[in-house]
């Protein structure tokens, strides 16, 4: 068996696997269809060994002497664009397309010179390495600069150098008189180890960025609303837990409820998808009159839930009837203002997120019964609340009613 068959063979199911694996991905997540292009890359690139394998065999090697170039070339030159597009970035197409005109010139310019000549194997070898060096480059500016990134960007960088070592080894081992005698050479076998080895580096990194970007993305997706973009339930229960842990810095903690008034009305007179629109508005209301430390979750239909850390009760209080004055401000697209009620409570180190809920849920309750667009506070229970290690923030009930308004409070 010739010198290079081995890692000829190994190269061309290495690159299937991971073509396999990023079809897979595609396939298995809608979100991620453009990985398929990272996928053609690797099917592209597995002709090159195929045609390298097939070529001693041939009465006439030169068309997959053409095949096995121009693959190699392309399967390269492609994955620059399938990073951007991965990355979700315009591909530097031009440049793309430039490096794969460079080297079909610069192969046909030595077209039947002398192998193993140092000039020839530069000229063969430098547009593998510009190829690469643009695949480094796209990483750099599309990318996130994550340190799987740029593992990935240094990777591509060590390919890239590695294409310009190529013609000392191939001139110091012999890669061959003819194209035929290649697989045979011991340059062969070091040649197609080494490249295999660093292509399966640059696979699995990508592979692993991929999937990391996969689960991250998943993982987003269950802690945000998909109709706002806001945090869900699930993670206002994360962020109350997290708050608790940092309880020294947090305190005084407060918590409301913000509830959309007679949003039944809204969808009933002006159809669901004003209603969407409306909650949408309501919520990118809530996230610009927050504090810059505040927490903004949607929990419920209409129901929103801010958390007000390192807050006194009375900046709390201010800062809620900002939230009801910027729903009122709020353009929902109805012709008319859409109003809120707000139910407020401090909460207490000792108690869990369900017992603040429940008690600014009573807060809420009384500024619906006393007219609604209010902000009601629901103080804590001195006789509930007796835990050992509890600490009780003294707090005043605030009835903000139209005559409260415009107060300093
Ligand atoms: P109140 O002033 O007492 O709060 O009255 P309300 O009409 O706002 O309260 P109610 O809880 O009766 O109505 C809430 C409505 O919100 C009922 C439900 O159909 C609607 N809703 C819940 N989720 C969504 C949503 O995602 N989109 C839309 N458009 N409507 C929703
Ligand atoms: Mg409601
Ligand atoms: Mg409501």
């Amino acid at each position: 068996m010739p010198n290079a068959a081995l890692p000829i063979v190994l190269n061309i199911l290495v690159a299937g696997m991971f073509t396999a694996s990023f079809l897979m991905i595609a396939q298995l997540n809608p979100d991620f269809r453009r990985v398929r292009w990272l996928a053609l890359s690797y099917a592209v690139g597995m002709f090159t060994p195929l045609a390298e394998l097939v070529l001693p065999l041939a009465a006439d090697p030169t068309a997959f002497m053409i095949l096995s170039y121009g693959s190699f070339l392309l399967a390269l030159v492609l994955v620059g664009p399938a990073l951007s597009i991965f990355y979700k970035k315009e591909p530097w197409w031009r440049a793309a397309g430039l490096v794969v005109v460079v080297g079909f010139v610069a192969r046909l310019a030595i077209w039947g010179g002398r192998r193993d000549d140092l000039i020839y194997e530069f000229i063969y070898q430098t547009p593998f390495a510009i190829a690469a060096a643009v695949c480094a480059a796209t990483v750099i500016h599309h990318g996130r600069r994550t340190a799987l990134d740029v593992t990935l960007a240094i990777i591509f960088s060590v390919i890239a150098g590695h294409f310009l070592l190529k013609p000392f080894a191939a001139s110091y081992l012999g890669s061959g008189l003819t194209a035929g005698d290649y697989l045979s050479s011991r340059y062969a076998m070091l040649s197609q180890s080494a490249t295999g080895a660093l292509l399966i580096a640059v696979g699995l990194t990508l592979l692993i960025n991929v999937l990391q970007t996969v689960v991250s993305q998943n993982r987003d997706a269950a802690f945000r609303d998909s109709l706002t973009g806001l945090p869900n339930r699930r993670s206002l229960h994360q962020e109350f837990e997290a708050k608790k842990k940092r309880w020294r810095d947090e305190h005084p903690l407060a918590l409301a409820i913000v509830d959309i008034d007679h949003f039944k009305t809204v969808n009933d007179q002006w159809g669901h998808d004003a209603g969407d629109r409306t909650i949408q508005a309501v919520s990118r209301a809530l996230e610009g009159a927050r504090p810059r430390n505040g927490f903004v979750s949607r929990v419920g239909g209409e129901e929103f839930v801010v958390l007000l850390p390192a807050c006194h009760p009375t900046v709390a209080a201010v800062c809620c009837e900002s939230l009801r004055l910027a729903i009122e401000a709020a353009d929902c697209g109805l012709g008319r203002p859409v109003t809120g009620s707000i139910g407020w409570t401090m909460v207490t180190e000792a108690e869990d997120l369900n017992d603040a809920l429940r008690r600014a849920d009573r807060g809420l309750y009384r500024a619906k019964l006393a007219g609604r667009n209010r902000v009601e506070a629901e103080p804590i229970s001195l006789v509930r609340d007796t835990r050992p290690g509890l600490r009780v923030v003294p707090l005043q009930t605030l009835h903000m009613n139209e005559a409260d308004r415009g107060r300093d409070l």
